[in-house]
């Protein structure tokens, strides 16, 4: 059965104990076949939970029902939720834009940080790091959609940007990231994907030192079994484990064409 893109109104609220269950297992249950499809073992694929503008109690569920690691794109918010949690065993990712003065914040807590896309962030990120002794695993965040407000650079600056984060030694690079365009087209959609993981496969030939393990943080809830058959390692799904969000996407992201 071909992929296609799901909309937010195919993923059920999760709201007990069972509901996340079902959802998780539903969830893994995409991955594992999309996998499967292409060969892969899916295994090598990381399921990163998105729980922004779920709250806490909810989130305390879906840590009973197995979850451990969550993505949350706002600083603000994810720093609110690590002081609510800190009696929990959670890693907190975050995967949004950030502000400079917000870097001491994701120095001090986060697991990784997936959308680096500035210079003067991993500056920013370095120095507080390095106060704090610490080391962060970081994604590359690319604009593969050539829109021209979305977050991320452009693929043909993408070797330059590696060699300027040599100076900032506390960021351990994983690999790369991105949004992919918002369409019902899932051509259009793979397409995205496809440029990800040709630029990782670039930059393992030409500057393999400075990809690290070159993962692909690649795919959410409507897409990303088409992510996993076009090399995907790490899917960042919110609605299709919390449930349909009402913010509207314009919010994260500025510059895209559709919302749900
Ligand atoms: C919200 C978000 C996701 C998850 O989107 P869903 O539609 O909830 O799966 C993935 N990546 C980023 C950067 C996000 O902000």
């Amino acid at each position: 059965m071909p992929s296609e893109i799901l909309t937010p109104d195919e993923f059920p609220e999760a709201n007990t104990l069972e509901d996340f269950k079902a959802n998780i297992a539903a969830v893994n249950k995409r991955i594992a076949d999309a996998a499967e499809r292409v060969g892969r073992d899916p295994a090598e694929i990381r399921l990163l939970p998105v729980s922004k503008t779920v709250p806490e109690e909810r989130i305390r569920l879906a840590v009973q029902a197995g979850l451990r690691q969550f993505g949350e794109n706002r600083v603000q918010e994810a720093t609110a939720k690590y002081h609510a949690m800190k009696d929990l065993d959670i890693e907190w990712s975050v995967i949004g834009n950030l502000q400079t003065n917000k870097a001491r914040d994701v120095a001090a807590y986060a697991s990784e940080f997936q959308a680096l896309d500035r210079l003067r962030v991993a500056k920013a990120l370095d120095r507080r790091l390095q106060n704090a002794e610490r080391t962060l695993p970081v994604f590359v965040q690319v604009n593969t959609s050539n829109e021209p407000q979305k977050y991320g650079i452009q693929p043909d600056e993408l070797r330059e940007f590696l060699e300027a984060l040599q100076d900032y030694p506390t960021l351990k690079v994983q690999g790369l990231m991105t949004l992919a365009l918002f369409t019902p087209e899932v051509e259009r959609v793979r397409e995205c994907f496809v440029l990800l993981r040709n630029l990782r496969d670039k930059m393992r030939e030409e500057v393999p030192e400075l990809i690290g393990p070159g993962e692909l943080s690649m795919g959410m809830s409507g897409d990303f079994e088409v992510a996993i058959e076009e090399g995907s390692t790490v899917v960042r799904v919110g609605q299709a484990i919390f449930g349909a969000r009402e913010t509207p996407d314009s919010y994260y992201w500025p510059g895209i064409t559709t919302s749900n």
